[in-house]
């Protein structure tokens, strides 16, 4: 097939654009080239953001009930390609496909939920000081908003802010990861098809990323830029931001904590920190990072984590039973392996056999590190890989305090089954998000987010909403 034949359109003002200049996306299972998309530019930047702000003027000023059904819709379009998103995820992204399938469910509760939200977008009535005075307040959308996302969730870092941006009769420019930018474009076919109006949604794909968010952050009717990604890119579309004072939410980068108590229920314990940890191959922004486990039962935990580890299936993405697929690229692979050979030479133990490649593909099978220090590269930095270093702690208190001892604040977990211990970990880990016995805490209906250097925000509940709209204050003189 001629690569031509496989180029896949970007999106502007309800139009497929093609450009000269196009970029290849790879599966990372297979190393294979599964298409190509237009490199866009400047130009293209300019054009969308023209588009969304035309758009603006009409979906601001339709009705609640109007954006709901369309919203619906767009669930109803989305649920019935389910698969097809599925599997083309699977083949940008790398993740197994139950795990697609689970994060286009995921995604789709979304757009489901906001679709019911848009209904109840409250203000209020206050009583005035005042006899002759009436105090009103209302909630308005911010204006066109700039939508900067990840690979490693390519359909739901979409749906979780694009649902609620247009829920409030917001407009959006978008531009999808490099690696995954497929996913991002059969979407905004789903929203088309769904009859969302021309120029709603805009996807400008690009290799360079910078060219095309600067156009955005400088143009003062871009009112609000959301983004999820790493923390230096955050900090770097908050310092843009500041020229034209937008509002900004930054869901960024995490280090997680997770605890075992003493009095945990390890059986629990261990099929928690599978799920945590080696979900999506270990690229989550929440997957378990630290894993710390109270010293009088650490022998136990380790036995039963690393028999569970062992079982687990590395392969493509697409074969049957398959619960770990490739990292997205060979710099993953490589930032993992140095955390490895980091942790090994200051005196980390590999339980079972250690992470290798296969001959295709950014694979690395799960590794299982114990004997981990703080020090340690894995314990400061974000791994974002199948690499799971266990370390012990003798107190409560000495858990907390290393496990807040970090810059990040996204997700901690908590395994224990003392309601004591429950409340004083959740109330005093510096975090957005604790899951207590539960290392699954996203859902569409709670708010998502992080404290510290991991973001601003929350997506998410009707808190998710409340960041795409202004309040408006309106002082009637009767
Ligand atoms: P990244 O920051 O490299 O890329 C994220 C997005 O930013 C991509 O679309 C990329 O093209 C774009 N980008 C890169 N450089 C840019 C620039 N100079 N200007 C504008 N845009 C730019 O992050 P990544 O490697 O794609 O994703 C992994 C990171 O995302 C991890 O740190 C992870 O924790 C974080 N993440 C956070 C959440 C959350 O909800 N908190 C969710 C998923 C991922």
């Amino acid at each position: 097939m001629k690569s031509q034949e496989l180029t896949y359109p970007m999106y502007i003002n309800g139009k497929q654009i093609m450009l000269d200049d196009s970029f290849e996306v790879e599966n990372p299972a297979t190393n294979e080239v599964i298409g190509r998309v237009p490199n866009g530019t400047a130009t293209e930047a300019r054009r969308a953001a023209d588009a969304a702000h035309e758009a603006f003027k009409t979906w601001s000023k339709t009705s609640a009930y109007e954006r709901a059904a369309l919203l619906e819709s767009w669930h109803r379009v989305i649920d019935e390609r389910l698969e097809e998103l599925a599997v083309i995820m699977v083949k940008e992204q790398g993740k197994p496909l139950a795990e697609a399938r689970g994060e286009m469910q995921y995604a789709n509760s979304f757009v489901k939920w906001y679709a019911e939200e848009a209904k109840r977008i409250y203000g209020e009535s206050i009583p005035a000081s005042v006899a002759s005075k009436r105090i009103m307040v209302q909630k308005q959308p911010v204006g066109v908003v700039a939508a900067i996302t990840p690979w490693n969730f390519p359909a739901a870092m979409i749906t979780r802010k694009v649902a609620p941006a247009l829920a409030a009769g917001c407009t959006v420019v978008i531009k999808p990861a490099e690696q995954t930018p497929l996913t991002a474009l059969l979407l905004a076919e789903c929203a088309e098809a769904a009859g969302i109006p021309a120029g709603v949604i805009n996807v400008v794909t690009t290799q360079n990323p910078a060219e095309v968010s600067d156009v955005w952050m400088e143009d003062s009717r871009v009112k609000k830029v959301t983004f999820t990604g790493s923390t230096p890119i955050g900090k770097y579309l908050m310092r843009k931001a500041a020229d034209t004072v937008k509002k900004v939410s930054l869901e960024l980068g995490g280090l997680a904590p997770f605890i075992i108590a003493e009095d945990a229920d390890i059986e629990a314990a261990v099929k928690g920190v599978i799920v945590s940890k080696f979900r999506n191959a270990g690229q989550t922004c929440i997957c378990a990072n630290r894993i710390f486990v109270h010293e009088s039962i650490k022998k136990t935990f380790l036995q039963a984590f690393q028999q569970a580890v062992e079982s687990l299936k590395v392969g493509n993405g697409l074969e049957d039973g398959t619960e770990i697929g490739p990292l997205i690229d060979k710099a993953a692979v490589k930032k993992v392996q140095a955390q490895l050979q980091d942790a090994v030479s200051k005196g980390a133990v590999i339980h079972g056999e250690s992470g290798q490649n296969m001959e295709k593909g950014y694979f690395m099978k799960p590794v299982v590190l114990s004997g981990v220090t703080d020090e340690m590269l894995c314990m400061k930095e974000e791994t974002f890989g199948p690499l799971a270093p266990v370390t012990a702690f003798n107190t409560d208190e000495e858990a907390i305090e290393r496990a807040n001892d970090t810059p990040f604040g996204l997700a901690a977990y908590v395994y224990t089954s003392s309601l004591k211990k429950a409340v004083t970990y959740s109330e005093n880990l510096d975090y957005g998000i604790v899951g207590v016995n539960d290392s699954a805490p996203s859902v569409a209906q709670a708010p998502f987010g992080g404290m510290k250097e991991s973001g601003l925000g929350r997506e998410g509940g009707h808190f998710g909403l409340e960041e795409f709209l202004e309040v408006k204050y309106i002082s009637l003189q009767v």
